[in-house]
């Protein structure tokens, strides 16, 4: 799949939903144990349908969605975060590495081997299906055990552009996000890609986020691009220039 100009994130993340996902089941390419958040068990799942310039992720899977990776049953996802989580004293597992919410049925069929388990379930997203369907924010609700992060691309829809190539209105999702989430009573917080944006324009989302909830605004994550060999690659390749970064190796302790 090459990237796309002005693109519909939601129809991108629905027409790869196709491709990820079979039955109940999602593909996934790894399953690791990480630093982030002090310590966590990931499962990294194949596909987004957003394509920031500054991802992360390989192009070796970015790029190639039906190639890479396999596909897993919910029961196996579940068992694999949970016997890591066991096995390595962690608490806390995260589905990263794609959109994890592609594959709505997949998803919630996973989170049903989580009740009671003690284990804190981040599920890191980029809100574009969470704000575009309020139903699918409400599905989520009822699980004590989940905190969804919604990952802003940017402080404002010109910058959510210039990052993703996706059209503006696709930013309006993504605080979207956040409000079905908070009606339907789901925690969460953002986390605002701010290495690109100005002072100013961080200052507005903040008070766009207190608009919506003052708490949005207080618990507001700041995310600061990671200057792994690829992504300085990816953003020569976009000519896109950053305010601030981070080594791999010196990413500030309150970031990780
Ligand atoms: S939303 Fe995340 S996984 Fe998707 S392209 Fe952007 S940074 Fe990569």
């Amino acid at each position: 799949m090459r990237p796309l100009v002005d693109y519909d994130p939601v129809k991108t993340h629905l027409m790869l939903e196709k491709h990820v996902t079979r039955d109940h089941e999602r593909k996934y390419y790894r399953f690791r144990v990480d630093r982030w958040y002090g310590g966590i068990v990931t499962a990294d799942c194949v596909g987004c349908g957003l394509f920031c310039k500054f991802c992360w992720v390989s192009d070796a899977v970015r790029l190639n969605p039906l190639k890479v990776g396999s596909f897993y049953r919910p029961e196996d996802v579940a068992s694999r975060l949970l016997n890591l989580a066991r096995s390595r004293g962690l608490s806390q597992v995260r589905i990263s590495g794609g959109e994890p919410t592609i594959g709505r049925d997949h998803l919630l069929r996973v989170f049903d081997y989580f009740s009671g388990k003690n284990i804190l379930f981040i599920l890191e997203t980029n809100g574009i299906l969470l704000g575009h369907d309020e139903s699918y924010a409400a599905q989520l609700s009822g699980h004590d055990f989940l905190h969804v992060r919604v990952s802003l691309k940017g402080c404002n829809e010109s910058e959510f552009h210039m990052l993703t190539g996706a059209n503006p209105s696709g930013f309006k999702l993504q605080l979207n996000a956040l409000r079905n989430l908070l009606k339907a009573g789901v925690s969460c917080h953002p986390a605002i890609m701010t290495s690109f944006s100005s002072e100013e324009s961080f200052k507005g989302l903040l008070e766009k986020l207190a608009e919506i909830d003052e708490r949005l605004a207080e618990e507001a994550e700041v995310e600061e691009l990671i200057l792994y060999p690829h992504v300085v690659e990816r953003l020569k390749r976009h000519g896109l220039k950053y305010r601030v970064a981070h080594a791999p190796d010196k990413v500030p302790p309150d970031q990780i």
